[in-house]
């Protein structure tokens, strides 16, 4: 995809800061053209993502895992569905991380985590994740500030546990503005075949935006590394978010050098009858 750069912008650099305050959730400096170029755009990478998910699972010595967070409307099913289009469903999973189970919680916060990671060919992808136990959980103090400040580090170096042994991870915070999240959430409530999507509980999540803001600012800067880096994405314009998650993911993939197995040899005389 020689038209584009890779959106570099948008990583955090390793130590910091995220510095959400500064980056525009509507920005479009990685693609300045059209929607409609923007989606064809899309679409071509959509097709190389699926190529390279095929070569990943051929192959089956990497393993891809991808992080999704978002406030609430954020867009991360919309960024499933559109993004992963198209590719193979036996080697790419979601695992979404709701509120804890009573089991869940009556074990370290990792403990329901692992399980999901990704294995030889395989995608995992992140609905929430352990990210949230420095999240919604700092912000309802879930937990003591002491408890869950200490979890920085065993985060990253679960990540790097991880990346040592063969995984690669990328992390996107899918970014939107207040006022964008506001007409979102109203858009659930004004048409009935959304409404399944609305919660009373979003509303009261929304009042501690600043909040959220905080917890999320300080967890991008302390979790992103070279290993597993986190990727800040303008997410009020939901085609502009898709092409850049597209970038990321294809660039990551593509970096990887990957090739297709070996065949048995001497195949060439073979005839089947
Ligand atoms: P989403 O909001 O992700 O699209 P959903 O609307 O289908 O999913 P919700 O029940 O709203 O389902 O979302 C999951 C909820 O679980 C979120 O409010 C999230 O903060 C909460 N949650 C996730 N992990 C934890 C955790 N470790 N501790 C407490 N709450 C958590
Ligand atoms: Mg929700």
């Amino acid at each position: 995809m020689s038209e584009l750069l890779h959106p570099d912008q948008y990583r955090v650099p390793p130590g910091g800061p995220a510095d959400l305050a500064s980056r525009n959730p509507a920005d479009r400096s990685f693609f300045s053209g059209e929607k409609r170029e923007g989606r064809r755009l899309a679409k071509a990478l959509n097709r190389r993502l699926e190529q390279l998910q095929e070569l990943l699972w051929a192959e089956h010595r990497h393993r891809l895992l991808v992080v999704l967070q978002a406030m609430d409307t954020g867009g991360k099913d919309g960024t499933i569905r559109h993004v992963f289009d198209g590719t193979n469903p036996q080697g790419v999973r979601v695992a979404a991380f709701k509120r804890p189970t009573p089991a869940e919680l009556a074990h370290d916060y990792l403990w329901r985590v692992h399980p999901h990671v990704p294995g030889d060919g395989e995608i995992a992808i992140f609905n929430r994740s352990h990210y949230e136990d420095v999240l919604v959980v700092r912000v309802h103090g879930l937990v003591p500030e002491d408890r869950w400040r200490r979890r920085f580090d065993h985060i990253v170096a679960f990540e790097r546990l991880l990346a040592d042994e063969g995984t690669t991870i990328v992390k996107f915070f899918l970014h939107i503005s207040k006022e964008e999240q506001r007409e979102r959430l109203q858009a659930r409530l004004d048409e009935p075949h959304k409404r399944w999507k609305f919660s009373k509980g979003d509303l009261a999540e929304r009042r501690r935006w600043d909040d959220y803001t905080v917890a999320y600012e300080e967890a991008l800067s302390r979790t992103s590394t070279t290993y597993a880096p986190w990727y800040v994405v303008p997410a009020d314009r939901k085609w502009y978010r898709n092409l850049v998650v597209s970038k990321v993911l294809v660039d990551t993939l593509e970096s990887l050098d990957m090739a297709y197995p070996d065949p048995e040899e001497d195949l060439g005389d073979i005839v089947v009858v």
